[in-house]
């Protein structure tokens, strides 16, 4: 990487000795490493240090300093950054719980404050006063913040943060002084992330103005060039054969004829050494090439194009119709809330307990259904199984003491339920029973399927019923006891998970015919039957559920590629496989050129659909809209 060939004016300190305890060491490792691959992304070259290894020496050369996540430094490592910042240096600061270091950047650092629901933190917004080439918001749902304030008449606020439906809030999300810049959270990786790039090249370049030449010129080539091509001319070229006699042909000519301006423009101001300029205008072109992309992508299939929606209450908390109006306005058919787990539900239920959510918005299923409906969407509840995430305390207590947990190899409990226990089995049941009695739902997608890992259940309850239901005594459990035994008792495990399908499509079936029955299912078949319980090929095979969506989540477009095609000649698959693809997901982040690749690779594999994770601000703002160009027009 050309990063390496300029002298390093960054550091990254990796928060080591300014962390509490091994768990927040690893988180900040992880924030280190995120911020790292921006920077090397942005051609930004840089070093890291430890907080152990910050000295006047190590220090020697740089200009700034990134704080990543460093909530209370050492005696002595404090000592060196206020040096550092007597001689002139800067700092960028994310989340410190460290006042002296915000007294170091003359700041006054406030309370940790935290949300119950998402929602309150959602976005963040400059101000007109803050820095040039800033991007206008930055979209990042934080649950908690510790915010810094202007202090001692020599800082201001920078950005302030905005909740989900658009108000804004108190406590600011920056702060600017002389000696750099601080934000109340960590930067999250959770979508938005070319505008997070672009904040962080802002405030370094803000910083060290000598960053910008290298970086100029690596936007220059990746702005100007799309994926299967080799240069901006070839680039251009592709898209006019593309859209030829196509519908979309004026519209990319003129897309074209713009980028081809805004490359110039680009060039000239790069010879010209104006280098923020010559950026903001890259991004243009980078800009105005994807939306001519968009327009040559072939259709999507259109029987179901799907979208998970992962905090049940929607894009905009309690306004369900806005959220399914921008669904359905883009082209999309299906929408998959997740609207319960086993212990907690964001509807009106007897059996299981009420959210948060539901106590603030009311009944987020019926609502979502009313306004998907008038919309001409298909509401499918995306059920998370098994699962006890959020439930309360006292019910997970009374699950341990009746053993219903799902219990590890190592005696560990797992806030899960056995999926062998009968009256689990019976919970989940009933749950979907009182579904379909109450609402006029389109479908039942059930996540979670399976067993919590290979690792899981080894409760007594699992080694009595395997006893009972395979005729045998069990010597040693945890099994494996021989390669024969593990296999009858992985084949006992499938049996455990299939009942609940089969089951609930009994149960669809009966109350309500209509009611598609779907899951969302681990990408690797056979192993995943083997491993965690999961024989979704044969669930396919025996019509169990009318489809299946497997978390295709692969950044890689070959590797993800391959994977579909392996899916789709499964038995009885082709028409009831819609993969699911990762453009928010913790395994894979795609760009929107990237999610434009990964639906073709669908539409031209055969598939009849494919469903997208998941709905948020990113998808909302960067992603349908492109898509809606001509990958998903309105029926
Ligand atoms: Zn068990």
């Amino acid at each position: 990487m050309a990063a390496t060939s300029i002298a390093e004016e960054i550091a990254v300190i990796r928060g080591t000795t300014s962390t509490p305890n091994d768990s927040e060491r690893n988180y900040a490792d992880a924030v280190t490493k995120r911020i790292t691959r921006w920077l090397t992304e942005l051609n930004i070259a840089y070093r890291v240090l430890d907080d152990n290894a910050v000295s006047a020496d190590t220090l020697t050369g740089i200009s700034t300093i990134i704080l990543g996540y460093n909530p209370k430094l050492p005696r002595h490592e404090m000592i060196t950054l206020a040096n550092f910042a007597g001689r002139g240096g800067k700092f960028i600061v994310f989340y410190s719980s460290d006042h002296e270091l915000a007294n170091l950047l003359n700041m006054k650092l406030g309370n940790y404050v935290s949300a119950e629901t998402g929602g309150r933190w959602s976005l963040m917004r400059f101000l007109e006063s803050a820095p040039p080439g800033l991007p206008a918001t930055i979209i990042q749902e934080s649950r908690n913040i510790r915010p810094a304030y202007p202090a001692n008449g020599k800082s201001k606020i920078m950005a302030v943060w905005e909740d989900a439906s658009g108000k804004s809030s108190e406590a600011p999300a920056w702060v600017q002084s002389s000696r750099g810049f601080w934000m109340s959270h960590i930067l999250q990786d959770d979508g938005d992330t070319e505008n997070k790039k672009q904040m962080l090249l802002a405030l370094t370049a803000h910083c060290a103005p000598g960053i910008w030449p290298a970086v100029n010129a690596h936007h220059m080539i990746t702005s100007s060039v799309l994926p299967g091509y080799p240069d901006f001319p070839c680039t251009i070229k592709g898209i006019i054969s593309h859209a030829l006699g196509t519908q979309s042909e004026s519209r990319a000519r003129v897309l074209v004829d713009r980028a081809s301006a805004a490359y110039l423009e680009a060039r000239q101001l790069f010879d010209d050494k104006q280098h923020q300029k010559s950026v903001e205008k890259c991004r243009i072109l980078s800009s105005l090439l994807a939306e001519a992309y968009a327009c040559i992508q072939p259709q999507a299939p259109a029987k179901f194009r799907g979208v998970w929606e992962q905090t049940g209450i929607g894009l905009y908390p309690g306004n369900w119709s806005r959220t399914c109006k921008i669904v359905a306005d883009n082209g999309f058919t299906d929408i998959l809330p997740n609207f319960l787990m086993s212990g907690i539900a964001h509807y009106n239920s007897r059996i299981i307990p009420a959210s948060n959510s539901l106590r603030l918005y009311g009944d987020q299923l019926a609502q979502c259904l009313e306004a998907a409906h008038k919309n001409g969407l298909r509401v499918h509840v995306w059920k998370g199984c098994w699962r006890l995430d959020y439930a309360p305390d006292e019910l997970i207590r009374k699950f341990s003491s009746e053993n219903r947990l799902m219990i590890s190899d190592s005696g560990k409990s797992n806030n899960w339920l056995c999926p062998s226990h009968p009256d689990n089995l019976r919970h989940e049941k009933d749950t979907i029973r009182e579904i379909l009695q109450n609402y006029p739902v389109d479908g039942i997608q059930l996540d979670f399927i399976r067993f919590k890992d290979s690792r899981t259940c080894f409760c007594q309850g699992c080694k009595k019923r395997f006893e009972t239901d395979t005729g045998q005594k069990v010597r040693k459990w945890p099994i494996p006891i021989n390669a024969e035994g593990r296999r009858e008792f992985n084949r006992w495990r499938c049996a455990q998970i299939t009942r609940l399908v089969r089951d609930v499509r009994a149960i669809t079936r009966e109350m309500r015919p209509k009611c598609l029955l779907s899951a969302a299912v681990y990408a690797n078949y056979p192993s995943v039957a083997d491993s965690i319980a999961q024989d979704w090929g044969n669930w396919l095979k025996d019509d169990l559920v009318d489809f299946v969506c497997p978390m295709d989540y692969i950044q890689n477009t070959v590797q993800f590629s391959n994977t579909v095609q392996k899916q789709l000649a499964l038995p009885s698959a082709a028409d009831r496989i819609y993969p699911g693809i990762g453009v928010t997901a913790s395994e894979s982040r795609l760009t929107p050129i990237q999610t434009m690749d990964q639906i073709t690779i669908v539409s031209r594999s055969g598939a009849k659909g494919f469903a997208l994770f998941d709905l948020d601000r990113f998808l909302e703002k960067e992603v349908l809209p492109l898509l809606h160009l001509s990958a998903t027009p309105s029926p």
